[in-house]
């Protein structure tokens, strides 16, 4: 079996992995901070991690992953008071539409979705014991900040330069910038809008909230223990997100935190960034609504490295659409056929070796991807040729079904069908109206826009019928 290998972001370089019990890969996750439905990129990066999980099962290993719920940070409490609710009123509902979009994408369900409200306890213990060390210290303000300059390896993840390091200097918001590599806010003392909106606890500092850096180290530490196998998430948290959680945590315990760190590239849209800042969010609901399956969402974000960026512009999605419905023919193909031929089999050794190769090297998805189109074309033609080898057959089956356990690419024809009825039913309700109001050339342009989808329609007396080819 090839080598697994992964890039870690420490050494900056691909590595050979394996888990440090040789059984169980010990995983964690940073989650979505649950104030807004995650956006495509959010699960740009989810999906990515949902591939690496994959992967590793297929290498014969188990996981334990971890995927936090950020449920009390600056936006929440931000959002919760604008609207007059409690912080919990505000997430309850955003929890259940990321279960839902997930599952939409065909996410697995990670072993442990921890809330950062229900591990405060170990929040305060993991605080405690960074003053203890001499590493934290309760300032003026009533916060404990981290003293960064008591950590001498403070940088080393996102390779900070010494110059832009300024301790003593405090820093007090969540998110902050290499400009501002200041002591950092472990537990912030609680401010009148924290106490209206129930984001306010009882600690040996007086009342107050976790940062969110603290957050993720606490979790990881009470479910997986002090140094994980593997931490993952967007390339945006190396700093300072994950700079802090290495110093919160090593400075706690003295052991490496994460023996391999992993970051996968942003998600842009017509080449920014897609971030709720900048406007150019699409959701799950968006996808919905236009009948794109999560399969070939998954299509398209797989084929791209994850550690390059990708592009979501117009029409990116159509091609990933029309390549799923050619994995679900050939799926339906494999299932009634009645025998296969020799070269069937070799096809299919050929892209189990394939896939495993370009998998265990780096997540290579593309190269997988391509390896099973190049397999599907072949095995369309042994098909063809109609062979009546049983036990090639058996074999081709069992490596197409070990690949889409990795991919998922078939499209549940029910969810698939019936978000695509929907969308042409309310096409045809647009363009009735077009008609209705004599604008026969917008008429004509939803029938143009429908055919290109490969719906035909056809006006009766009883009203318009369509038929998608
Ligand atoms: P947040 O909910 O903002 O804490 O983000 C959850 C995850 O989504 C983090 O791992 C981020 O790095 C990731 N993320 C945010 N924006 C993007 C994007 N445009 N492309 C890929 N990943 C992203
Ligand atoms: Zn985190």
């Amino acid at each position: 079996m090839p080598e697994f290998r992964l890039y870690n972001t420490l050494s900056r370089a691909v590595e050979p992995f394996a888990p440090a019990d040789g059984e169980t890969v010990r995983l964690y996750t940073c989650g979505p901070t649950v104030y807004n439905p995650a956006h495509l990129g959010n699960f740009r990066t989810f999906l990515f991690e949902d591939l690496m999980r994959r992967a590793l099962r297929l290498r014969g290993w188990k996981v334990e992953q971890v995927m936090n719920l950020t449920d009390v940070d600056d936006k929440i409490i931000k959002r919760a008071t604008e609207q007059g609710k409690t912080i919990i009123e505000v997430t309850d509902p955003i929890v259940t539409i990321f279960h839902e979009d997930r599952k939409y994408l065909r996410i697995e369900d990670a072993e442990h979705y921890p809330r950062a409200t229900a591990y405060i306890p170990e929040m305060i213990a993991l605080v405690e014991k960074l003053i203890a060390n001499g590493v934290a210290y309760q300032a003026e303000d009533g916060s404990v900040y981290f003293a960064i300059g008591k950590f001498p390896m403070y940088g080393r993840l996102s390779r900070l330069d010494t110059r832009e390091i300024q301790s003593g200097a405090r820093v007090a918001q969540d998110d902050y910038s290499k400009e501002n590599a200041q002591d950092f806010a472990l537990w912030k003392a609680a401010k009148p809008e924290d106490e209206a909106c129930g984001a306010a606890w009882d600690s040996p500092w007086g009342r107050g909230r976790p940062g969110w850096h603290l957050e993720c180290s606490a979790m990881a530490m009470a479910i997986l223990g002090e140094t994980l196998d593997l931490h993952a998430g967007g390339i945006d948290l190396v700093f300072p997100h994950h700079e802090d959680e290495i110093a919160q945590s090593e400075a706690a315990t003295g052991k490496p935190f994460a023996r391999c760190w992993c970051h996968g590239e942003f998600l842009l849209t017509d080449g920014a960034k897609m971030a709720k800042r900048v406007g150019n969010v699409q959701n799950v609901a968006d996808l919905r609504a236009n009948g794109v399956s999560g399969a070939a969402v998954r299509h398209f974000v797989f084929s791209t490295h994850y550690r390059k960026q990708l592009n979501l512009a117009g029409e990116a999605l159509e091609g990933s659409m029309e390549a799923v419905r050619r994995v679900a023919d050939f799926a339906e193909r494999l299932k009634e056929a009645k025998g296969g031929t020799r070269a069937l089999e070799d096809a299919a050794d050929l892209l189990e070796n394939q896939v495993r190769t370009a998998l265990f090297d780096d997540l290579n998805a593309p190269n997988a991807m391509a390896a099973l189109f190049d397999f599907i074309r072949a095995a369309n033609k042994e098909l063809d040729s109609g062979g009546s080898d049983a036990g090639a057959l058996r074999r081709a089956r069992e490596v197409f079904a070990m690949v889409d356990g990795v991919f998922e690419l078939v499209p549940d024809r029910r969810t698939a069908d019936a978000a695509f009825a929907e969308w042409v039913e309310r096409q045809l309700e647009d363009r009735k109206a077009a008609r209705a109001r004599r604008d026969f050339a917008a008429a004509d342009a939803i029938r143009k826009s429908l055919e290109e989808k490969g719906v035909v329609i056809e006006d009766t007396a009883a009203g318009t019928k369509w038929k998608a080819r």
